[in-house]
């Protein structure tokens, strides 16, 4: 059994190999996970002997098979607790996040099982995210940045960081949520805001926000 550390090491390679860049470099490594850049150092070296992550000279570290199971194995965790925290418990979407931090490295591969047939073996979490299935198979749907698409452009919102909780209660209070359906209507320029369609409302939404919503173009 991998300790909670090792999961969290792997599932922030995961994620920061996932979306465009083949290696995880230390520093970046140390920003999400919080700590040092020599503790990261020193795991990396740990990992390595155990065969979860192969080091690539000046770039970095990227997962190999048996730490992308590793990684697998928590995100299924992961991202079923936050569905069924949301779900069956009503905890705000902005909260389940934090809970499934700690939550993520207790629960057994059964209770796992569980939890995913009582919700239905549902294939995202609250926040977009897709979820491994019982053999670790994950879909990643292509996304682009919100803020990418051009004036005129449709797309549905269909991914957000679960990272940022100020993020995501602010989307709430706007009544915005994964699965909505917008037209870009107006970016303003240097680097100034966009505004977005949903149903009959408008909204303006900072830059910030726009390149944390990942959408799905569908014209
Ligand atoms: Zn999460």
């Amino acid at each position: 059994m991998p300790t909670a550390a090792v999961e969290d090491y792997a599932k922030a390679i995961y994620s920061l190999t996932g979306w465009g860049s083949e290696t995880a470099s230390t520093n970046d490594l140390a920003e999400r996970l919080g700590v040092r850049a020599g503790s990261v150092s020193a795991m990396i070296k740990k990992l390595d002997e155990a065969g979860l992550v192969e080091r690539v000279p000046y770039h970095g570290v990227r997962l190999t098979t048996d730490g992308t199971r590793v990684a697998m194995t928590v995100l299924r965790r992961h991202r079923l607790l936050e569905l069924f925290l949301a779900e069956v418990l009503d905890v705000p979407w902005e909260r389940v996040h934090a809970e499934a931090e700690v939550l993520e490295h207790a629960l057994s591969e059964d209770l796992t099982d569980l939890i995913s047939a009582k919700l239905g073996n549902p294939e995202v979490d609250p926040h977009g995210d897709p979820i491994p299935d019982r053999d670790l198979e994950i879909i990643e749907a292509e996304t682009v940045v919100l803020a990418d698409l051009a004036p005129g452009d449709s797309a549905r919102f269909s991914r957000v960081s679960d990272s940022n909780p100020e993020m995501l209660a602010y989307l709430s209070r706007c009544g915005i949520a994964v699965g909505d359906e917008l037209e870009l209507i107006e970016r303003q320029p240097f680097e100034g805001p966009i505004t977005v369609k949903i149903g009959d409302e408008s909204h303006v939404l900072g830059l910030t926000l726009a390149q944390a919503m990942r959408v799905e173009h569908t014209g």
